[in-house]
This record gives C-alpha cells, structure tokens and sequence, in this order.
C-alpha cells in the first residue's frame, strides 16, 4: 500500500477580473496520477507553471482535486475530519525561508508543532532535540532565527516538519532562494531524513544536480506528467528535456555532447565520477 495515491487529479483555478467577474479557468493540474510508496524519495522537475506547487498542496489538503482524489496514508484529503492528521502525515516545506518560522527563537518555533498537537511537555523538548539535531541545526537552538542563513533557516523549517513526526515531506523548491552552500546543505539534511529515517520525501525544484539523489523522478508540463523514470532514465532523454525547456545536469550535458561528437559514452550519466570512469574505461579500451 502506498503512502500517497494521487488518482486522475485534475485542479481548475477560476480566474477573475478587477470586478470579479470570471474571466476564465486555469487548468493547472491535468488528470494526474502518482503513488509514492513509503520510504522513496520523489524528485518533481517541471518549469515555471507547468503545476508542480498546485499539485503539492493537494498532498496535504491546502488544495481539493476538482476531479480525481487524492489519498495520503489511508486518508483522503476530502475527508475534513482527517485534515489534522493529514497535515501531520504529510509536512510541507516552501520557498521562502522567512515565511515559515514564526518563533522568536529557534527551539521554540520547532516546538510549536508538536505543542498544538497536545504532545506532553516533556517529549515536545524530546522532539525539539532529535528533529535540529537530524538537520545539524541543534547548536543554534537558542538563536534568533533572523541571525541564521537561509540554509540554516530552510533546516530550521524542516526540524519543525520533523517535529511533527511526519511520515513524508514535501518540499516545494527549498533552495531557490538559497546561495550554493545553502542548498548543498538543505538538500544533505533532506537525503539524511530519508536514509536514516525513512521519512518519504517529495522534492520539487528546478536544480537538476538536486534530482540525481531520487528513487524516482517525475517531470511535468502543462498540468501532466510529461516523463517518469530513474533519474539516469530521465536523463538520457536530453532532447526531450531540452524541448520541455528543462536543463539536464552540466556533467550529463557535457557527456551528451561527448557522445554526439563520437566519443562512446553510455547514456544518463549524472556525476563527475562516472564520467571520470566512464572516459577511463575508454582509454584504456584505446591503448
Ligand atoms: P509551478 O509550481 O510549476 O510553477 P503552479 O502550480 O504554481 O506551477 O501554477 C500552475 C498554473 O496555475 C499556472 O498557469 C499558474 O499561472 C496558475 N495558477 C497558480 N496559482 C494560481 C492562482 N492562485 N490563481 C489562478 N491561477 C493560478
Ligand atoms: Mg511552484
């Protein structure tokens, strides 16, 4: 049994005028249909409104399919009496870091979660502690969050999902506000969560070097899922994704363009590394 069921999703957002007046729909979502089992990490690529934020709030009930349901742990998300446990089931994580915490300090911002879910007093302190310390922010438990970073921040933003004890979390574009080392860091703790603690992931963003650690990658364009695969599947499809105006990672690029110009490489490669061996094998196959 899967821990999300998206079945033939479709969302319409219904636009108006000054006067509100409908103007006309939006069809941002377009009869989707993904499970994610529990445990995978899902990587969600796709440009600028091609549907990727409107199909991630329908996972933890901000938004209702129009048609279709969509079912996490058991629960679907139309279901009001289950929208609690829903949210909790399945935590979200948005772009702009200074959105999303509220405290004036950081222990107690991770501890507001669990503090509305009735968690005794002394497990929500238990929880504060296990959650900064599984993103490495537990040295800055007594910090003004507006001392942090915006790493720091998006991973004082996950402990407080985590704190909440979720099963999955959903990531919508974490690091598109970050410098380099924000996102190198955001995305360690992401992978850490989901190897150490088996907590499913859902990441969408649009840097490709982030999406060569998923189970499993979903690309989408005009409100579909245009491609799924591994992320070496995915990648060796550059001309699909070039026409669905998405890069592939430089090191996959530049082993593309290797390969047209004659050079014998297999397909998808995603790390410097295989690239490395990859050249290697060759020109040992040369000597
Ligand atoms: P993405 O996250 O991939 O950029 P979105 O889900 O934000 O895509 O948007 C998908 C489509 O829905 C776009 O055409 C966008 O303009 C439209 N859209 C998004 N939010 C709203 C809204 N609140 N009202 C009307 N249209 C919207
Ligand atoms: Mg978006």
């Amino acid at each position: 049994m899967g821990i999300i069921h998206i079945n033939k999703v479709t969302y319409e957002y219904i636009r108006r005028d000054e006067e509100n007046n409908v103007e006309g729909i939006t069809t941002a979502v377009d009869g989707v249909s993904l499970a994610v089992e529990p445990g995978e990490f899902i990587a969600i690529l796709g440009h600028n409104g091609s549907g990727k934020s409107t199909l991630a709030k329908h996972i933890n009930a901000i938004l209702y399919p129009s048609e279709g349901s969509v079912v996490v742990d058991g629960m679907d998300t139309k279901d009001e009496d289950a929208l609690l446990k829903i949210r909790q089931t399945a935590g979200m994580v948005f772009q702009n870091p200074d959105n999303q915490i509220i405290g004036q300090i950081v222990e107690e911002d991770v501890g507001f979660g669990p503090e509305n879910m009735g968690v005794p007093t002394k497990e929500i302190w238990e929880r504060v502690e296990e959650s900064l310390k599984a993103v490495g922010m537990y040295e800055y438990r007594s910090y003004s969050p507006n001392k942090l970073s915006g790493g720091q921040k998006q991973r004082v933003s996950i402990a407080s999902v985590i704190a909440m004890h979720p099963k999955c979390i959903i990531l919508d574009e974490p690091t598109a506000m970050l410098d380099p080392m924000g996102r190198r860091e955001v995305i360690r703790a992401v992978r850490a969560l989901n190897d150490v603690e088996k907590i499913t992931m859902i990441l969408i963003t649009h840097y490709m070097e982030e999406v060569i650690y998923a189970d499993r990658v979903f690309v989408m364009d005009k409100g579909k899922v245009a491609m799924s695969g591994t992320p070496k599947e995915i990648f060796s499809r550059v001309s699909e994704l070039r026409e669905l105006r998405l890069d592939v990672p430089q090191v996959t690029e530049l082993a593309y363009e290797l390969k047209r110009a004659g050079v014998p490489l297999p397909d998808g490669i995603l790390t410097r590394e295989e690239l490395t061996e990859a050249l290697k094998k060759i020109r040992m196959m040369g000597q």
